[in-house]
């Protein structure tokens, strides 16, 4: 293991993207965890604030979407009209520049704890999505997945007063919509077996498929340092890896604007924008690839 001899480990170190440059170019096999400011310049927007605080009203928990009728007829019709412009969205510098860093042959993993698949878009391949993908549904009764789009169109047809609605963009494809009477919302069944369908994410008071958790562990076992992107960490979901790694001895960088539950394990802190952090990765000159590929 090549372990960051030159950045103090006692601590978050405020930098700059030359020792970001640094970090990068000293480890082979990074372990890549990406959060939600990864997206916010896609237009998708965060739930926290810079100190890891809800900006908003908490999202719905598994409980309640599984429990409450209501509370799913809700959800689909605020989904009905956040979707249009998530599902419009597309990958910004930051997810482009991890692509270029998987191009560089220096990712193991990236793991990501976003639903809206910008990563894949951008190209990167080894991707891990977490929580889930926003643009699959999953029947809770058969398994049985499905395009989100398709189920778009049938919300449509059996909602259409609804569709003409607009309001603010929440966060993963949600929007504010308030002040209507959802129980006139339709829902339709699963067409196979008349069982509750639920968009393919992992909810809030809802746990990581363990299969999954496995395989990020693996590939953190594999890799020689972990570089976080634009994560509060808030989340145990993503703040296990960065302890495991730091327990492992494994140098940690973070990119984040505001605090991460993970300050005190980190070896590098950069609090920058996510795109201007990695804008060297993006530089044509080949030189300076080299550099980093060394
Ligand atoms: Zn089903």
């Amino acid at each position: 293991m090549a372990f960051d001899q030159s950045i103090t480990t006692n601590g978050p170190n405020l930098a700059g993207d030359d020792a970001l440059r640094d970090f990068v170019g000293r480890h082979q096999r990074l372990f890549v965890l990406t959060g939600a400011g990864c997206s916010t310049d896609s237009g998708i927007p965060d739930y926290r604030d810079a100190n890891g605080g809800w900006k908003r009203a908490q999202p719905v928990t598994y409980q309640a979407f599984m429990g409450e009728e209501l509370t799913r007829k809700r959800y689909w019709a605020r989904s009905l009209v956040g979707w249009r412009r998530f599902g419009y969205a597309v990958p910004n510098d930051t997810h482009h520049a991890l692509a270029r860093l998987e191009q560089l042959g220096k990712v193991q993993l990236l793991l990501t704890q976003n639903v809206d698949g910008l990563h894949q878009r951008a190209g990167s391949r080894q991707v891990l999505d977490m929580h889930g993908r926003l643009d699959t549904v999953r029947c809770t009764g058969c398994e049985q997945r499905s395009p989100r789009h398709a189920l778009q169109q049938a919300l449509l047809q059996l909602n259409p007063a609804w569709a003409k609605l607009d309001a603010t963009n929440a966060p993963d494809g949600d929007a504010d919509l308030e002040g209507h009477d959802f129980n006139t919302f339709a829902v339709p069944p699963c067409p196979q077996c008349g069982g509750v369908l639920k968009p393919d994410v992992v909810f809030f008071g809802e746990n990581v498929p363990r299969d999954r958790v496995a395989e990020a562990m693996q590939a953190l076992e594999d890799a020689d340092a972990v570089l976080v992107v634009g994560s509060s960490l808030m989340v145990f979901s993503g703040y296990r890896f960065v302890h495991a790694a730091a327990k492992a001895g494994k140098p940690v960088a973070a990119v984040n604007l505001g605090r991460t539950r993970a300050d005190p394990l980190l070896s590098l802190k950069v609090e920058q924008p996510c795109a201007e952090a990695l804008a060297f990765l993006r530089e044509a000159s080949t030189a300076r690839a080299e550099e980093i590929a060394q």
